[in-house]
């Protein structure tokens, strides 16, 4: 019912006293691995909460590839849609400092090699699909060919992470485009005339999306469409570590849609995942299922 096109990357975690400068080794904590990426994170989100999911990914012939495609098992996630070879599964390097800040080096490697191709080669899963959900860490153009191979029932989703700017084509496709503070700015470039949400919705919704959500982190969320643009509140939670939320509240918003939900509720439902994915630490291990929702 839910196709997740997108990344699936191998997360190297190293924790650092300091981060070391050119020439210099430094030496850290033990290595933690993590299965990550937005893609394979918002089929894992979805599929916990009881959404039947399938990811249209590519990950390498080696170990990391072996552990993203586990865990998606694990969560009950279809991997059907999930190809192997071409380039090293993508790895994000990851160390933390004390201060909690991270500093990211990204191999895209497979993800880079998702391309058009294969998203043609897939067209049954489009066939069968309710909702197709998207980012950016796989090429564009392979995120501009998911758009032309869309069923006519189905409805396409976009959280534009990393944002650049976008072609209208993608843009007219949205229903909804998703953006935090960040992605919005982006993807608004020099229309970004104002510092208000309630603004940026509005112009983001007048670059042709058929509606737009903005996610305001612990202040929920704004949705907008040709009804006007509405306040989504979230949860009051004690926050523990973000990492993934973005991805949650679009997993679990494509869900509800596929559901039948309107926008407005699924943005409510969604809301209350990326409140439920912060209250733990990391980002596939932090997703909630259905219950824990309930339970919020
Ligand atoms: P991103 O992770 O992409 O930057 P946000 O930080 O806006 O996205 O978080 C996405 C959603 O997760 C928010 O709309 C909100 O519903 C929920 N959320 C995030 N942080 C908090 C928080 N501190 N308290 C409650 N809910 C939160």
């Amino acid at each position: 019912d839910l196709l997740v096109v997108g990344s699936a990357n191998a997360d190297l975690v190293i924790a650092v006293e300091r981060r070391p400068g050119a020439g210099e080794t430094v030496l850290g904590g033990d290595l933690a691995v993590h299965p990550g990426g937005k893609g394979a994170n918002q089929a894992v989100a979805a599929a916990r909460l009881g959404a039947r999911t399938v990811l249209l990914a590519r990950v390498g012939d080696d170990a990391h590839g072996r552990l993203l495609l586990e865990s998606q098992r694990a969560a009950g996630v279809d991997t059907v849609g999930v190809l192997v070879g071409g380039a090293p599964t993508g790895v994000a390097l990851i160390t933390v400092d004390p201060s909690g800040d991270n500093s990211i080096v990204v191999s895209p490697g497979a993800n880079g090699k998702l391309t058009p191709g294969d998203v043609r080669a897939a067209a049954s899963l489009f066939q069968a699909s309710k909702v197709v959900s998207t980012q950016l860490e796989i090429p564009l153009e392979t995120v501009v060919e998911v758009v032309r191979n869309l069923s006519s029932e189905s409805r396409f989703v976009l959280n534009p992470s990393p944002p650049r700017p976008l072609p209208s084509e993608l843009l007219a496709a949205c229903d909804p485009l998703i953006v935090n503070e960040h992605e919005a700015k982006v993807v608004l470039g020099e229309s970004c005339v104002s510092d208000r949400p309630e603004d940026w919705a509005r112009l983001l919704l007048a670059k042709g999306p058929r509606s737009v959500v903005v996610t305001l982190g612990a202040e929920g969320a704004l949705v907008a469409s040709a009804d006007g643009v509405e306040r989504v509140p979230s949860v009051k939670v004690d926050a523990v570590d973000t990492t993934g939320a973005g991805d949650a509240f679009t997993a679990a918003l494509a869900f509800r849609l596929g559901a039948g939900a309107s926008l407005a509720e699924a943005a409510g439902y969604a809301a209350r995942v990326g409140a439920a994915a912060v209250t733990k630490e990391g980002a596939q291990v932090s997703f909630p299922t259905a219950e824990e929702v309930e339970a919020l």
